[in-house]
């Protein structure tokens, strides 16, 4: 997309004169701008999502669904557009690029069959004898206008394909991308401008962590993907005005490889997981843990494998594996890791410097052995494309150290016996684990995916993924209305009698366990 075409669109959007630069993360050079919008422009932007909002839920799930399936053939139909920015503005491989598009098109097409019954009305039979006859109805109702913030890593996922529910339960979105990342964002308001979707219901709002900051003033809920140490700040502003917010943060994603496991299948996993999107996925493999038996084998297959992989400027379809750190001061924090790892005594086996190349920065698929928890690498999140290698001793103490940490985002465990598998996976501290693979579980749809600890609070997909951006509204129809219920005004000692002996009648015998 050119320079002009991203102004026009940022203009479309409620920027004025003011922009921010958008370059390719692989080559440095300038491919566009995202607009800047101040508070002012934000507040434009929402009172806009709100007036188109009451038609959007007006329109019904069907009415909606049908503008996210048109996106959906959009989105394939532009697919190299799409995926050429997806890659240019993060400087991901074609491949990382084609599996947001992947996620985001089966996404659109997930919550276009499933919100509806995610979202329909239930009744229930009270269980309260006061209520006898009386009808009580759950209904969601969405909040009004959701603003999703997002991070750079995934410009689609992470952005668009949060906002894809919070839509399809009736909310118009105000979706702020990272401010390096915002071109993605605004070529699928682009689609939806092109397919007809109602105006206003989907708006970017883009800019700096500021506009973050002045969009949750003005949106009724939030959902937030990012940082854990800016989740913090969101959920602290949020407060104040008491509005919702679900956090998708940081992780230090464990892998447990047993004695038993197909070593081949493990190694490659392994490789795959860790260096995927150059390391920089919330859900990727960020340590290993293996046992003893295997340890040596297991590393010099993970090794000699990384030391194949080729990392430089992507262009197009299979030209690379690997493509570049998408943030500067990231590569930092990978730089400072692996030097602390080294200094406290661990072995590099693979990479372990960048690798400047024109304007990019790239960083050295990198393996690292003997590595301990006394390193920062196992401690904290590093997000780049490193994969530190613990022995370990036995699969108690695997599961010990997978669960020494402050994240509990995704974990795996590689072994041959899927019953023992399951039973390591239950014992894991985590949002989800998957056995005999990694990260998989981010595309079973049906089941909410979501971090513990300081990795998040609330989750993504099943039936809660799109109930958290509605509101619950009880309604209870009373059957019996006589003029005078035995609760109203005045108390008496005959009815407060009468209801004293139904509560000990009811309540007051059974329930006990049989010896
Ligand atoms: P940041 O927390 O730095 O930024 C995320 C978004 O928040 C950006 O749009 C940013 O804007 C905005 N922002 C920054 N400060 C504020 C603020 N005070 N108020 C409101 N918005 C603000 O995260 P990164 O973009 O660096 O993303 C990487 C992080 O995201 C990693 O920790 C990764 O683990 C996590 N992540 C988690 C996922 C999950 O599902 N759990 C998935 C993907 C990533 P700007 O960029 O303009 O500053």
């Amino acid at each position: 997309m050119s320079t002009v075409e991203q102004e026009t669109q940022a203009r479309s959007n409620g920027a004025g004169a003011k922009t921010i630069p958008v370059t390719n993360k692989a080559t440095g050079e300038l491919i566009g701008h995202g607009p800047d919008l101040d508070r002012e422009q934000i507040g434009e932007l929402a009172a806009r999502a709100r007036k188109a909002q009451p038609a959007w839920d007006a329109l019904g799930f069907g009415g909606r669904a049908e503008v996210m399936n048109a996106l959906r053939r959009w989105l394939v139909a532009n697919s190299d557009r799409l995926i050429q920015t997806i890659s240019d503005e993060n400087g991901k491989a074609w491949e990382d690029g084609q599996l947001e598009l992947f996620y985001t098109a089966d996404a659109l097409s997930f919550w276009g069959k499933r919100a509806k019954k995610y979202l329909k009305d239930q009744s229930f039979h009270p269980h309260s004898p006061f209520l006898i006859g009386s009808k009580v109805i759950l209904r969601y109702r969405p909040y009004g206008v959701v603003g999703v913030i997002g991070p750079w890593n995934y410009p689609l996922i992470n952005n668009f394909g949060d906002a894809i529910p919070a839509l399809m339960a009736g909310n118009a979105v105000l979706l702020k991308p990272s401010s390096i990342t915002p071109l993605t964002s605004l070529l699928v308001a682009e689609g939806l401008r092109e397919i007809g979707a109602p105006e206003d219901v989907f708006l970017v709002a883009a800019g700096s962590g500021g506009t973050g900051t002045a969009l949750i003033d003005y949106v009724d809920m939030v959902h937030f993907t990012g940082s854990t140490e800016t989740g913090k700040k969101i959920m602290a502003q949020a407060a104040e005005t008491v509005t919702p917010v679900t956090l998708e943060l940081g992780g230090n994603d464990p892998m447990i490889v047993c004695a038993d496991a197909d070593l081949e299948r493990a190694a490659n996993a392994a490789l795959f997981y860790s260096m995927q999107n150059g390391g920089q996925t919330c859900i990727s493999v960020e340590r290993a843990y293996v046992e003893e038996p295997v340890y040596e084998e297991f590393v010099a297959k993970v090794a000699e494998r990384a030391r194949t992989l080729r990392q430089g400027v992507p262009a197009g379809p299979g030209s690379i594996d690997i493509g570049a750190m998408t943030m500067a001061d990231q590569a930092d924090i990978v730089e400072r890791h692996v030097r602390d790892a080294v200094e406290k005594g661990a072995k590099v086996v693979a990479g372990g410097s960048r690798n400047e190349r024109g304007g990019g920065i790239f960083f050295q698929p990198t393996i690292l052995r003997d590595v301990d928890h006394s390193m920062e690498i196992m401690k904290e999140e590093t997000f780049g494309p490193t994969l530190p290698i613990m022995r370990v001793r036995n699969t108690e103490e695997a599961i010990q150290l997978a669960n020494d940490s402050q994240f509990g985002l995704d974990s795996s465990v590689f072994t041959k016996d899927r019953d023992k598998g399951e039973q390591i996976a239950r014992r894991i501290e985590a949002g989800a684990t998957v056995v005999n693979d990694c990260m998989t579980n981010y595309f079973a749809t049906e089941v909410p995916i979501g971090g513990i600890k300081q990795s998040g609070l609330g989750a993504r997909h099943g039936p809660m993924g799109i109930q958290k951006y509605c509101h619950t509204h009880n309604i209870l129809v009373t059957r019996f209305a006589p003029k005078r219920s035995p609760l109203f005004f005045p108390h008496d000692k005959l009815t407060t009698k009468v209801i004293g002996g139904f509560i000990k009648l009811l309540y007051g015998r059974g329930g006990r366990r049989k010896a």
